[in-house]
Order: structure tokens, then sequence, then C-alpha cells
């Protein structure tokens, strides 16, 4: 597949071709509306899915031709602009442009804000500049000028016959780049043009992986089928932490590449997944392309190239990589499947676990999910027969999964530190992270709270520093003494007197972050190494990938991290695992509060003992008879799921219904309460159908902006979409009121 551009076809194909130039739909990758009529060139007969520049008021702009669509409403021909000309990139494959569309009605969005994501690099249409290298064609007795050192140097490294970019070249003979250009105007190299492999490729043979047990073996039977079957299936694959799921499905996706098709893995946080880039790397022997915000526009270019012409066959990457163009794709993977990374909450705000599903399904594929913990919405698809299920009950290599503890903090009081103050760790956490480190073991403490403190108080007034801009507490960063709105990004030097009363050191941190956690815990331990880790702290897939290898190696006794160090990571002298406060997540009306807390919980105790030392976890916990902690220190995952589920239903909330945020937003009160006081008095009203709201959001105020929100809520079997389109065609909303529609929301900030 691939091919060249713009499939031409011979007139006699298409009924009522006649001699006039015809007409195209293009769609613009930006946020326009509809696509747009344009001429085509008459001699070129454009498919759809060709991709073309046209021109846009005074603006040439590359797009797509769009499928068409019915005669009406058409602009005359004589009023049509020309298209300019065809790019040289292959055309957008049908799947990729139903795929487009699909997303665009499902989420209200704009067919072509939704294109910009499937073409996000114009420079990607043309081919590149060729890079061009440098190669000897005169040896140092028949230079035609004077040889230097410096010239020897270069005439040396050339020696070999290979040709070397300018940089390079300079560099490996320790010359400015003038000497090289110098050789070149004399005659002494000649330049040719180089042509770096596509990023992806594969190699001739693809390896073997590791012999798999019993059970290993028959998911991975499965999958491979499903990949076989040349048809669309969605596969939920479901087994502990260490059970070997990913090792699983490198079987199905060595069997896509096998079949000449491509492969696409989602993964939550691709800037912290150098483990398993790693581990791709040692199991297939090449790296996969990759598709990420961290990349640069070359990458993104050369990138988005390789998948469009079908030389990259693997690719990892974020949400993104969903809409990049592949003409072969053959297997979509979806790892750690509950995760909330995957919900896109800006621009175009959508879930790419369940668009990764739509995406094999228009393209007739085996999509594969996997977790240890999966989201209550795929559990009830496998229940309802939608998904298959593959499950992996055991740790590969006997290692036993953690023993879980809860430690009742009612009980087990934490009691201040001599000449240090309040205390988060209860004796027996204490105790417990003593024990470890004397037996030369690793253990981590995990507190989702970035910063040394989640609020600042005056002493004297009862003042709380506020965010000027959001209905946010500032938080306290001692390393970099700051107060930081972790909404909006505010920051602010912390005031030397209550900005309130004016007393003078009178504001006290309250509450731990991980810095505060850090300060205890080097004062409790001060003989232990430590080391945070938190994504203020730890930036970026280079210093984690540094920071997780120096902890593998065990430069690091005690570790102190925020969610990410529950991200895949694989300590082996990890034993223990203390959490500071498994009652975080549990506060506050998210509809997913309890389900959430189980999953990362659970992930972060899946941190201990993965190799042959076992591993235990403490929870702090103020309730522990909450049913989350209960069934984490029980290990009943599944009963926990069915109580969840019933509740769920019970309560009429997805996955048994749907929902849709509507949040109104405004820099002026008074116009988002008028917008939306329009919207509830228009609210569609049938049955099954129900509106709740509207309500000041949670966030009453974000970046200064006033915010109100109103949730339509329908039956699984009614589509909430053509309601909306209706509802929100009657009210009018004028300049500075945003209106953000945010179908299946996630968050409920
Ligand atoms: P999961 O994705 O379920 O957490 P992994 O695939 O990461 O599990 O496997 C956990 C560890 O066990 C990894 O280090 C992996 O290399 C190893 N492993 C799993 N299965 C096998 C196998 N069949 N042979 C050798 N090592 C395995
Ligand atoms: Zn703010």
């Amino acid at each position: 597949m691939g091919g060249a551009a713009a499939n031409p076809q011979p007139p006699d194909d298409s009924p009522g071709f006649d001699a006039r130039p015809r007409r195209v739909r293009v769609l613009l990758p930006l946020p326009l509306g509809e696509a747009y009529d344009y001429l085509a060139p008459p001699e070129t007969a454009l498919a759809p899915g060709a991709l073309v520049e046209v021109p846009l008021g005074s603006r040439r702009v590359a797009g797509a031709v769009w499928d068409a669509e019915p005669e009406d409403s058409r602009v005359p021909a004589h009023k049509l602009k020309a298209v300019l000309r065809v790019c040289d990139a292959p055309p957008l494959p049908r799947p990729v442009r139903q795929f487009v569309d699909w997303v665009a009605r499902y989420y209200l969005a704009e067919p072509g804000a939704v294109l910009k994501m499937a073409l996000p690099v114009p420079a990607a249409l043309d081919p590149p500049a060729p890079r061009l290298a440098y190669r000897r064609i005169q040896t140092p007795e028949h230079l035609p000028v004077r040889l230097t050192a410096a010239r020897k140097r270069v005439l040396d490294v050339l020696a070999d016959g290979l040709a070397r970019p300018v940089t390079e070249l300079a560099k490996e003979a320790a010359v400015s780049s003038a000497v090289v250009r110098g050789l070149a105007d004399a005659g002494a190299l000649e330049q040719v043009p180089i042509h770096p492999g596509a990023p992806g490729a594969l190699p001739e043979a693809l390896p073997e992986g590791p012999p798999l047990s019993e059970s290993q073996g028959a998911a991975a039977d499965a999958l491979v089928d499903r990949v076989r079957a040349d048809a669309f299936s969605v596969t939920l694959l479901d087994g502990v932490t260490g059970s070997g799921k990913t090792e699983v499905y490198f079987q199905a996706v060595k069997e896509a590449l096998a079949q000449g098709r491509q492969v696409l893995v989602l993964l939550p946080e691709i800037a912290l997944s150098a483990q398993w880039l790693e581990r791709f790397e040692r199991r297939f022997g090449v790296e996969p392309a990759q598709w990420h915000s961290e990349l640069t526009q070359a990458q993104r270019r050369d990138t988005w190239r390789a998948v469009a012409r079908g030389e990259a066959r693997v690719v990892v990457g974020a949400r993104s990589a969903l809409f990049l163009p592949y003409p072969a794709l053959g297997l979509v993977v979806v790892d750690e499947e509950h995760e909330p990374a995957f919900k896109q909450e800006d621009g175009v705000p959508y879930h790419a676990r369940d668009m990764a599903v739509v995406r094999a399904r228009l393209g007739g594929i085996a999509c594969v999910l996997t977790s240890a913990t999966p989201s209550l919405e795929s559990i009830e698809n496998v229940r309802a027969g939608r998904y298959d299920s593959v499950r992996l009950p055991e740790r590969h290599a006997g290692a036993a999964l953690p023993e879980v503890a809860p430690i009742d903090m009612r009980k087990d009081r934490p009691t201040p530190i001599e000449g240090h103050g309040t205390s988060y760790i209860a004796p027996s956490l204490r105790d417990a992270v003593a024990e470890t480190l004397a037996a030369g073991e690793q253990a981590m403490l995990f507190l989702n709270r970035r910063g040394y403190a989640p609020l600042v108080l005056c002493r004297s007034c009862g003042h709380r520093l506020q965010c000027p801009h959001c209905t946010a507490w500032l938080v306290e960063h001692r390393l970099i003494h700051r107060l930081q709105c972790h909404h909006c990004g505010f920051v602010t030097h912390p005031p030397d007197t209550c900005p309130e009363c004016e007393a003078a050191d009178s504001l006290a941190a309250c509450g731990p972050g991980v810095e505060r956690l850090t300060e205890e815990v080097r004062a409790l331990f001060p003989d232990a190494r430590t080391a945070l880790m938190a994504s203020d702290t730890v930036t970026g897939p280079d210093s984690a990938a540094r920071f997780v290898e120096s902890v593998r190696r065990g430069e690091v006794d005690l570790l102190i991290g925020t969610q990410i160090v529950a991200k895949g990571h694989h300590f082996p002298g990890l034993t223990l695992v203390g959490v500071v406060d498994a009652d975080l997540g549990l506060a506050g009306g998210d509809l997913r509060a309890g389900e959430r807390t189980y999953q990362l919980l659970h992930q972060v105790a899946g941190r201990a003992g993965r190799a042959e030392k076992p591993g235990r976890v403490l929870l702090q916990t103020y309730g522990p008879e909450h049913p989350v902690i209960e069934a984490l220190v029980s290990g009943e995952r599944d009963s926990f799921l069915a109580v969840e589920a019933e509740n769920r239903k019970l309560a009429e909330m997805p996955p048994f219904t749907r929902l849709v945020a509507l949040i109104v937003s405004s820099p002026e009160e008074d116009q988002a309460d008028a917008v939306t006081r329009g919207l509830a008095r228009t609210a569609p009203e049938r049955e099954g159908v129900e509106v709740l709201g509207p309500a000041p959001a949670p966030m009453a105020v974000l970046r200064g902006r006033h915010r109100r929100r109103l949730l339509l809520k329908t039956r699984r079997d009614q589509a909430p979409q053509p309601l909306l389109r209706a509802w929100l065609a009657r009210v009018a909303v004028p300049n500075k009121v945003r209106l953000y529609v945010d179908v299946d929301p996630y968050g409920f900030l």
C-alpha cells in the first residue's frame, strides 16, 4: 500500500465526466467548519485523500481532498478557485478520512480541527531537502591545494570512502566547517545526498521472543489469532502487574509485522517510557518510531512521512499517534488502558482508548487493551460481549504479589519529630522502612502531591493564600521558593507578611507535599540515600530515564514520589511501598474517585517485590473500612469492581448511561450566567434524557474565567450528539463567552 500521490483515474471510469474542470471538496486543517469546493486542474482527476495546496484568502494552505457530498448548496463554478498543486505525499487512506469525520461528529468538533491532528506538520507533505554529505575524490598526494594538517585530518577521516554531513565530518576531524568547505571548493571532495533510514523500519528477520509460560502462551495465541482474523475485534488483556502482558502482546505485534502490516502502540505517558523502548529494542532489535510532544519539528516531519509511506512499521506514541496516516495498520495496542492520561482535555477533547477502538473498527483490524486494573467501561464491554477478554492470572516466574496491609492512622498516630515538627509517617511505617533499609533493600514512599505543602495559611488571621485567577489554593514549592497554582501556572514569591492582616512570620505550611515528606524522611533516616521523583523535579524523558536507572543500580535507598513513579517502572530491589495518604483521591465528587484511587494505588503497590524478594505495601488511612482500601488489602478486585458497577448502575451513571458536560465560561460572571440560563431554558426534554445543573463548576473560576456547568445525561442506547446539535443551535453565545463541550467527560473540574 502507500502508493503514489493522487491516484489518477481514467476519465471514462467516472460517470458524468465531461471536459469542464471538476470540483473537488477540500478539507483544510483549520477550525473552519466543513470542506470547501475548489476546481481540480482538468488533467488531474483528484481522488479523495489526495493532499493538495489551495488558496485561502491570501494564503496557501495544504489540505486533503475530501469525500464528495450531495450536490446542493454549492457555489457556482465560476466563483471557485483552483487547486494550486498536488503535494508529494501519499493520499490519506480511507479509514483515516472516515476516522477524522467520525471523531468530529462524535465530539461535536470541527472536522478541520480534527484533520489538523492528522496533518500536524505541513512540511511533511513535501520531500525534505536532501541532506548533503561529503565524500573524498582526491587522495592527499593529488591535492589541488596545499596539504595543511587540518586538511589532512579531513581526508584521513574520509579514507574509508563513506560520505559524512559537514558538521559530523568537521567534528570527527576536529576542524572548522570552513576547512571542509574549502576542500570541497578546491575539488578534493564531492557532495552526495544521503538518505537516513526511516524511523520505525524493521530488520530483515524478526527475532524470536523468550519462551512463554503456558498461560502466557495461551494468551499470546489468542491475540495472534485476532490479528490473523484480519477483522475488527477488541480484546482486553487483563493480567496482574508483572504477569508478562507486554511479552504477550509483543507476539501479536510480531504477527502483524510478519503480515506486512503496521502496528501502533499507545502508551499513557510516552515521555516516561524509556524502559518500554529499551524492551522493544531488546525484543525486536530495532527502535520503533516515536510520536509525542517532545519531538523536534524535523523528527515529526520524518516520522509522519515514514508512517504515510508505510515505511515506519511500528509506532509507539501518545494519544495523538492515533491520527497518523497509516496506510496498512494491522494492530492497535492501548497499554494501561485505564489511564486518565488517554483523555485529552483541551483542543478537541477525546479519549484515545475509545478512539483506538473506533480506528480499529474503521480499519477492520484488531485492537488490544491491556491493564492490571481495567476501567469499568472495558469490564462492562467484556461483560456485555462487545469485547473479548484474555486473562493472565499470575506474575511471571512465580514472583509473588506483594502483601498489602492498612495502617489505621486513628490508632497508629505519627508523633512529632524532635527539632523538626509535624510528622506524616506512622510509627509502624517508620519501623518497616527501617527494617527494609537494614536489610539492604529499597523502600518507596508514595504521596500524590507535588510541592512542599498544598496550602499556606496565616496563623494569626486564618487567611489562606489563593490563586488570583482560580478557585484554588497556592501550593508552596520550597525547593524553588515559589508559590504556584497547579491549575493555571500562576507563580509568585512567598510573601514575608500576611497579605490580609500584615502579621510578620505568620504564614504556615499546611499538610504535606512530597518535598515536605522528603524533609521528614531525611530527618528520620539521615544515613539513607533519598531521592525525590515528581513531574517538576524529574522533567522530560532523559532525566526520567537517568533517575530510574540510578534507582535500578541501587544508588538510592529511599525513593519518594508522586504518581510518576507508579508508571510501569521496574525496580528489582524495591521491597517496601508506603502510601502516605491512601484516602487522598477518595474525597470530592468525582464519579470515578473510587475506581481511580484503586487503580493508582494498585499500580503503586505493584512496584514492590517485582523480582525474587517478596514485596510489602502499607497504606496509611483514616478509613480502613472503605471499600477501596478493603479491596486493595484483600486483593479482591473483581468483587470491588462488581460493587462499583452496581453503584453506578443505581446512580444511572456511566458506563450505564452517557454524559456530556457543557462548561460555559466568561471573564464576566453575569455573561456566563446568562448563557447558562439560556441553555437551561432550552434544554432538551424527552424520555431518557436528563439535564443536571446549571451549577458553578467545581473550579468556579479558572484562569480568570467564571465557569458554569451543565451535564446532559442520556440512556446508553441514545446518542446525545443529535440532541446537542439541536440544543446548541438554539442558544446564542456572545463573543467573550466560551462553550466547551466535553463528550464522555472524565475530569469534573
Ligand atoms: P506486565 O506488562 O504484565 O506488567 P511484563 O511484560 O512487564 O509484565 O513482565 C514482567 C517482567 O517479567 C519483565 O521483566 C519481563 O521481561 C519478564 N517476563 C515476562 N514474561 C517473560 C517470559 N516469558 N520470559 C522471560 N521473561 C519474562
Ligand atoms: Zn490559578
